[in-house]
């Protein structure tokens, strides 16, 4: 069921409904978009709660995504949701772009901190004049007139990469929640203990909204671990293991790893997950492939 500005997603959440969710990044060039638009079209069908669209870490991208979410606003029966970070931003850039979102017709936004611009466990130095944690950002979306805009947050299983403990990385949670945050969607999700860690960390702190855990199946090894590795994490071991002996036939170890994200999912929502979040890499083959072996039923209008 999509939302619609009056229902928001904590409350189609306690109304007991699941949420799906795909995420997209803004192409950069022509090829790109037409790819971005056809896995758009493919994924228009199964209805999802909302879809969004990342913010460039820097660089030509960043306008895209209101021009994204205004034309997913405009024609598309989706709800779009515009991610935002603080990088490079002074907080009266950020209310412009705000203010373009909300002529765009767009209500919801991913309010997030953004790596540093060394990647991911670098050191982080805020722009001046701006913001150096995703809770001053809520705060300001919250703090607008009218403050319509719904805003989620990001979260971790495994914990952000420069916390300082665990529980450290709930008590963030916490504070974007108490700034107004009504849901968040994690990094993607490696092991669904870690996913079922969080929820009891987040719990414990009062940190009392959905949390979507974030989906991505591996669709080849090497690529997956690079980037599992630049974010400072590594492949589970189980799930390397299954995948390591199909190395050289990618049809077979693509299949497996649709199999592997796809019994996560079960695990995810037996576990109490309020739903699933893909990150589709702007191709919808692998997403329709798992919400196929779900056999999750396509919301009726
Ligand atoms: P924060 O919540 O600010 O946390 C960042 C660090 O600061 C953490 O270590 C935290 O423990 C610490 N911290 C926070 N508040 C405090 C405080 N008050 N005192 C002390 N320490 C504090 N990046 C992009 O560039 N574009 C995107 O579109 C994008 N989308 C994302 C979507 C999701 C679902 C996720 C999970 C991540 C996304 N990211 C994106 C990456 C994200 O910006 C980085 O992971 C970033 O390093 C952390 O962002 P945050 O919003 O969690 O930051």
């Amino acid at each position: 069921m999509a939302v619609d500005i009056g229902r928001s997603i904590s409350e189609i959440v306690a109304a007991g409904e699941r949420t799906y969710s795909f995420e997209f990044f803004p192409p950069k060039d022509e090829t790109g978009a037409a790819q971005l638009w056809q896995a758009i079209t493919e994924l228009e069908p199964y209805r999802p709660t909302f879809v969004s669209v990342t913010y460039g870490a820097g660089g030509g991208t960043r306008d895209l995504t209101v021009q994204i979410t205004e034309r997913i606003a405009r024609e598309t029966t989706m709800v779009p949701v515009a991610h935002l970070t603080c990088v490079g931003h002074t907080s009266e850039e950020l209310n412009t772009i705000l203010d373009e979102l909300d002529v765009a017709g767009v209500r919801h936004v991913m309010a997030l901190r953004g790596d540093p611009p060394g990647g991911p466990g670098s050191a982080w130095t805020p722009t001046e004049g701006g913001f150096s944690h995703a809770s001053e950002l809520v705060r300001l979306i919250k703090a607008r007139a009218g403050a319509a805009t719904r805003v989620g947050v990001a979260a971790f299983p495994e914990g952000h990469v420069d916390a300082e403990s665990l529980e450290q990385d709930a008590r963030v949670l916490r504070e974007k929640y108490d700034e107004g945050a009504e849901f968040a969607i994690t990094d993607m999700v490696l092991r669904a203990s870690d996913y079922v860690g969080l929820l009891e960390r987040a719990d414990a702190a009062g940190a009392a909204m959905p949390i979507i855990p974030g989906i991505m199946p591996i669709l080849g090894l090497r690529s997956m671990e690079r980037m599992a590795e630049l974010s400072r994490r590594e492949l589970p071991r189980e799930v390397v293991d299954r995948l390591t002996p199909l190395a050289d036939d990618p049809a077979a170890l693509r299949a497996e790893g649709i199999q592997i994200a796809s019994e996560l999912c079960e695990t995810l929502l037996e576990a109490g997950a309020p739903g699933l979040h893909f990150y589709t890499l702007n191709r919808s083959k692998a997403t329709r492939e798992i919400w196929d072996n779900l056999r999750i039923e396509v919301p009726t209008a």
